[in-house]
């Protein structure tokens, strides 16, 4: 009954303080997500534009400064007399300063013409090469005079220095009738751009990269992607193609999912270039440190589960001692009461038909009592009961027990032989006779006294000492009969 009322209190706080914390962590997982989805998002995005604005910083100056070559006067000039190259190293020279005037101007990796009616690849040392279809180099060469474009951009080894990466910019030279007279530009060492993209990379912990209209990297922090990973092959980012490549005027946002990772690509075209600077943001992070705080919380709360489960049970159990005792216990003498003698009494039943355990139930009753209250007082009659309680627990308890029957009657258990018995009863009476308090006002009792036999039960023998009680009153008063 005890431990059961425990289990269901316990249970009842276990279960509202788990609904509780998981509506808690649920409602917070739900707000903060996404709050921090929203800035994870505006972040990527910010960053976005802020590298697209430094690769047209970095971009849009080797642009302007290949398109000016273009329109040189004296790159014109020279192409048109370029035959002199063969007898005149003079004439060489004029070229190389120009190129090498260009170079360490804007620190460029490379400064480049190539003409297009000797197949020259002039740079600032000279001559490289004579560029030719056959050599797949040079591809990129033809495709751009085939392309008509005015210029464009090419990630290529540069084969002037050790064949580091290198952006070209590539641009036609025109005669005024428009028929090329050769390709000029100048290269920018890809480190450059990589180091701009680490650093936001660094920064805002997300990938950067360049991909042309096909999804192919060109520009990446890890060389190793570069011209190798199509993000456009990739499964799950695939289906983005259409819109990431259809919209050219404008950030562009969509959410993956990636087996366990999921998060952002921001993408925007970037013009100069044709190419698509991607940001891809990983969110999953966010899942993650959900799960761990989850952990943390669940910990916690299991911790302080723990303490009020512990608490409650202590709680529980010293109230219902409490209360088990108040309804065990007589208010003015503070011995046991009627309830707690019949227990006490049925497990002496028990351990007779047991054990054999022998015993002997008493019950005694104070002499005229009625007298005392009725010439001293309610009050006066209640510290008489009071100072018998003590004197027949101080006497009997060692042997057994005693408890308050109800009114100015007693009861109660000895263990021991009958003269044991005879001696304790008696011993009873003379104390009580004997006692200052009571000895002035004659207070005697008479007392019942019986021992166990093989079929008795609460009644039976509770009758029988009971006689004994009224054969005491009967014969007198003031003494012990056993029953
Ligand atoms: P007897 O010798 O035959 O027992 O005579 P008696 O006057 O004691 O008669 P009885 O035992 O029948 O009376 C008990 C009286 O005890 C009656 C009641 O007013 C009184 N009484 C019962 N309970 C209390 C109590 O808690 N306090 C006080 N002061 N009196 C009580
Ligand atoms: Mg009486």
């Amino acid at each position: 009954m005890k431990k059961h009322l425990i289990m269901n209190v316990n249970l009842t706080i276990s279960l509202i303080i788990t609904v509780g914390f998981l509506c808690m962590a649920l409602l917070n997982y739900k707000t903060y997500s996404h709050i921090i989805d929203d800035d994870i998002r505006n972040i990527s995005k910010l960053t976005s534009t802020n590298i697209y604005s430094e690769i047209n910083n970095e971009l849009t100056k080797p642009i302007f400064v290949s398109l000016t070559m273009a329109n040189d006067s004296f790159l014109k000039n020279w192409l048109k007399n370029e035959a002199k190259v063969s007898t005149d190293r003079s004439y060489l020279k004029k070229l190389q300063d120009y190129l090498i005037g260009i170079k360490s101007k804007y620190h460029y990796n490379s400064v480049f013409m190539i003409s297009s009616s000797s197949n020259y690849y002039y740079h600032y040392n000279g001559i490289l090469k004579t560029v030719s279809e056959k050599d797949k180099h040079d591809k990129w060469y033809y495709d751009f005079v085939n392309s008509n474009e005015l210029y464009d951009l090419d990630v290529d080894q540069d084969q002037a220095a050790q064949n580091t990466l290198t952006v070209f910019v590539n641009c036609r030279v025109e005669d005024t009738d428009g028929s090329l007279l050769a390709v000029v530009g100048v290269g920018v060492e890809i480190n450059q751009l990589q180091s701009m993209l680490k650093k936001f990379e660094d920064n805002f912990d997300l990938e950067a990269f360049l991909v042309d209209p096909n999804g192919l990297t060109q520009i990446h922090t890890d060389v190793q992607k570069i011209e190798k990973m199509n993000i456009f092959e990739q499964p799950n980012l695939a289906k983005f193609k259409t819109k990431i490549t259809g919209n050219l005027t404008s950030l562009e946002t969509s959410k993956y999912k990636q087996e366990k990772l999921d998060g952002y690509l921001i993408t925007r075209y970037v013009n100069e270039m044709n190419w698509f600077l991607i940001i891809k943001k990983d969110t999953s992070i966010l899942n993650q440190s959900f799960h761990l705080q989850l952990i943390r919380d669940l910990k916690l709360m299991l911790f302080i589960l723990f303490l009020l489960l512990t608490l409650s049970t202590y709680c529980i159990t010293r109230y219902q001692r409490l209360i088990t005792n108040i309804a065990s216990t007589d208010e003015l003498t503070k011995l046991p009461n009627r309830r707690a003698f019949n227990d006490e009494l049925y497990k002496a039943i028990m351990n007779y038909k047991l054990y054999n355990k022998q015993f002997f139930v008493f019950v005694f009753d104070i002499d005229f009592f009625k007298t005392i209250n009725d010439t001293y007082g309610h009050l006066f009659g209640d510290r008489i009961i009071t100072d018998i309680a003590v004197i027949a627990k101080n006497t009997i308890n060692t042997y057994g027990m005693t408890a308050r029957w109800g009114g100015d009657e007693f009861a109660g258990i000895i263990y021991g032989d009958k003269k044991d018995v005879q001696e304790i009863t008696d011993e009873l009476l003379n104390q009580i006779s004997s006692q200052d308090s009571l000895r002035e006002y004659g207070i005697s009792i008479s007392l019942g006294v019986t021992q166990i036999k093989v079929n008795d039960n609460i009644d039976s023998i509770l009758k029988r000492a009971d006689g004994g009680l009224y054969q005491a009153k009967s014969e007198g008063r003031n003494r012990v009969i056993q029953a």
